[in-house]
């Protein structure tokens, strides 16, 4: 039933979450998983409701990974725990589908993925990834209106081609992605909760607004913004003009789905906190997005969620990437502000590696600025290390004569360059560290192995 009811992938990671906690943790299950998840506590661990107050982040109890990581919600470096041994569950805010992806994207993917990489093949730990695709909302009805299609239909080519820049980059796929527009009657339900709680509100016109006056101080904890700014509030049936929409009524003439408040579909920060509880119920190890995300996106999906599930911290580690910068106007790159090059455009004329490359070479929380000049280099990095390796398997094959090796001593630099490198990735996946420890490395190893001659044959 569960299977035929989610999205395909989504029993793989509930199986893959059950065998690795050994059925510890809560998996949602049936009609209306968003509500029921939070009701399945784990066993090993209880839900920690009540204790703390206010905006401080609460150290997690679990098993630590021996990494540090910057943590949005605490402003500072921390140890990684993750609450079940050797299993970080993570959800990822995906793309909302009504165009090609650019590179400003593209940055903050692969930032990402490299990160998924070094906590899972360096420090040995699985990932179980969830990521949300935004397959309704204004920007795809009015695209589709322009092109006098479907918005689903139009969500869905764009969500295919956004797979296929993905994998053209490299960027591993999630363990499983969930469609809004399925995930629809589990978004009503967690909003149903959210109004019985007295935190959200519906209005005359259909519209429901969770109250972010209701949160209290606790409204702000991510990102430091305080509800009780006086703002000006225009044309709105809002009572607060912080507060943000739950449910949002259908225009004439709009895609809808019926509810309790009548036709219309859900806000944008629901989804995630929807889908979020719907596979990992009340609690989350590692939450990432684009800084820009930050506010008002997640601050908004730790309201609902914590009201939700009726705890003090839903999301333990919240990670966010740097701006990509065109190089030279300090602007970030933008579908709005038209300084965009679409990912596909970019890989005709570069490499999935050169980009990558190029994304190592800052760390990942850094604005990192895009230009002929900085993708050079990445380029010439790449062509530094394969020259090398070419050198060193010459050498190997004894096709390249040179000055005796000392070898104690490059082993003795292997061992420490290992060791720096995996310094560096504890030390908030410091990977412009780890690329500068390596092409020391090579430089030593250069300066071995200048040829004599080399021998061809
Ligand atoms: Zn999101």
């Amino acid at each position: 039933m569960l299977q035929a009811r989610l999205a395909p992938g989504l029993a793989a990671a509930s199986r893959c979450l059950r065998s690795a906690s050994r059925g510890e943790l809560p998996v949602a299950a049936g009609r209306g998983a968003g509500a029921e998840a939070g009701l399945v506590r784990s066993r090993a661990s209880p839900p920690r409701c009540c204790s703390g107050v206010g905006r401080k982040w609460i150290k997690p109890t679990g098993r630590e990974t021996g990494i540090q990581t910057y943590n949005s919600l605490s402003r500072s470096k921390e140890p990684l725990i993750l609450a079940n041994a050797g299993v970080a569950t993570w959800y990822s805010c995906g793309p909302t589908v009504y165009d090609h992806a650019h590179l400003g994207h593209a940055c903050s993917y692969v930032r990402f993925d490299i990160i998924r990489r070094i906590i899972t093949k360096v420090f040995g730990n699985q990932v179980v990834m969830v990521m949300g695709i935004t397959d309704i909302d204004d920007k795809i009805i009015k695209r589709a209106n322009e092109m006098n299609i479907s918005p689903l239909a139009l969500a869905r080519v764009y969500e295919e081609d956004f797979k296929q820049d993905m994998a053209a980059l490299k960027v591993l796929p999630p363990t499983v992605y969930m469609r809004v527009t399925e995930n629809i009657p589990q978004i009503i339900s967690f909003i149903e909760r959210i109004m019985a709680s007295g935190h959200a509100y519906a209005t005359s016109k259909g519209n429901v607004y969770f109250d972010v006056k209701s949160r209290g101080e606790r409204y702000g904890k991510l990102t430091s913004v305080y509800p009780d700014v006086q703002e000006e509030m225009v044309d709105s049936d809002k009572r607060h003009v912080k507060d943000f929409a739950l449910w949002k009524a259908a225009k004439p003439q709009e895609l809808y789905w019926a509810s309790p408040w009548g036709k219309g579909r859900p806000g944008w920060h629901i989804e995630c906190s929807t889908i979020s509880s719907t596979v990992f119920g009340s609690q989350l190890d590692i939450h990432t997005g684009g800084i820009d995300l930050a506010f008002p996106h997640h601050e908004n999906e730790i309201a609902q969620s914590e009201v939700y599930h009726q705890c003090e911290q839903w999301g333990n580690y919240f990670l966010h990437s740097g701006h990509l910068l065109i190089k030279g106007s300090q602007e970030k790159m933008s579908k709005s502000l038209k300084n965009y090059i679409t990912i596909k455009d970019f890989l005709t004329k570069n490499s999935a590696d050169e980009f990558r490359m190029f994304c190592l070479r800052s760390k990942y929380r850094s604005a990192i600025e895009f230009g002929d000049d900085s993708m050079n280099d990445a380029k010439n990095l790449l062509q530094a290390i394969s020259s090398f390796i070419s050198d060193a398997n010459a050498y190997m094959k004894g096709q390249l004569v040179c000055d005796p090796i000392k070898e104690d001593v490059l082993w003795e630099m292997l061992a420490n360059t290992k060791a720096n490198v995996k310094a560096a990735f504890a030390d908030d996946f410091d990977t412009s560290r780890a690329v500068a420890a390596i092409m020391d490395l090579i430089h030593h190893g250069n300066r071995q192995l200048k040829a004599v001659t080399k021998v061809t044959h």
